[in-house]
């Protein structure tokens, strides 16, 4: 057995979730708040999302509602059918899909059935996540397909842009 130099620490091994380091997620989470913080230019309700599929993005996208005039223009729809098509396929395994906000109950049922093998969110959505808020459809037993779930990642710095956007929208009404 090799004795360890007095003094020095080997370094800790990260937790493991479903084999991707948590720096990692925080880092890919960094990259979809940055396309949150691109929606404030659109006016669009800021949420991010990336697609991540063997170290790389292969969807990138943010809520793009009021420019599409699409009620299922959320960030996580779009980047999902990016993703399909950087793949050429429908099927999404081995994608992980970051998004700054718990995903409601349309982006939860497209990632189920994209069969996508984990998703890493920032803040919850009290009035309409499907993860753990309102609805708990990823792991439902009844559905066919479970996706790994990691919340809370960056989950203040995500619900800062959220509450931001809305506090100005506010001031801007009352102003009117
Ligand atoms: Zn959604």
């Amino acid at each position: 057995m090799p004795r360890k130099a007095p003094g020095r620490l080997t370094r800790p091994r990260a937790v493991c979730l479903n084999g991707a380091m948590p720096d990692k997620d925080e880092r890919w989470m960094q990259e979809a708040l940055r396309v949150a913080q691109a929606a404030l230019d659109a006016d669009e309700v800021p949420v991010g999302c990336v697609v991540v599929h063997e170290d790389r993005i292969i969807g990138r996208a943010h809520n793009q509602r009021e420019m599409l005039r699409d009620p299922t223009a959320h960030a996580e729809m779009i980047a999902l059918t990016q993703a399909a098509g950087a793949l050429e396929t429908w099927r999404l395994g081995g994608c992980t899909l970051y998004v700054t906000l718990e995903p409601c109950a349309m982006c939860a049922g497209a990632m189920v059935l994209g069969r996508i093998e984990r998703l890493v969110y920032g803040a919850t959505d009290p009035k309409a996540g499907a993860v753990e808020s309102v609805f708990r459809l990823l792991d439902e037993p009844r559905l066919n397909h479970k996706v790994a779930v990691r919340g809370g990642v960056l989950a203040a710095d995500c619900g800062a842009v959220l509450s931001e956007f809305f506090r100005t929208k506010r001031a801007g009404d009352d102003a009117c």
